[in-house]
């Protein structure tokens, strides 16, 4: 399970390196951020969900079911925007709307 990041969409913000739970974001010599520690991602998603560039996407291995998918998010007002692209190359939307996530 991991992340990657688009060098060319990343802004250099920095969010994503100060949420990462497990400190595994670092910048580069170009002021990018870069997964250092691939391996010891556990997929929390908090990084995709700092980015306000959309410039994380979360590969989804075989370890939780994902045979290699991949997973971007996109914040829109209350809404979180989950985009699902499956190996077959379709891709499936999921909203969620963050007012009611801890409802259930
Ligand atoms: S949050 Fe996104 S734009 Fe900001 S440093 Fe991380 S990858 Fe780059
Ligand atoms: S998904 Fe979570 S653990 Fe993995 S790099 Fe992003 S913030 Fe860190």
């Amino acid at each position: 399970m991991s992340i990657r990041i688009d060098k060319d969409k990343c802004i250099s913000c920095g969010k994503c390196i100060k949420v990462c739970p497990g400190s595994l974001l670092y910048k580069n010599e170009d002021n990018k951020a870069y997964i250092k520690y691939e391996d010891s991602c556990w997929g929390c998603t908090a990084c995709l969900k700092e980015c306000g560039s959309s410039a994380i996407t979360y590969f989804l291995g075989n370890d939780i079911g994902g045979a290699g998918g991949a997973m971007k998010v996109k914040r829109e007002g209350q809404y979180w925007q989950w985009e699902i692209k499956s190996t077959d190359n379709k891709t499936h939307t999921v909203k969620i709307n963050t007012k009611e996530s801890n409802k259930y």
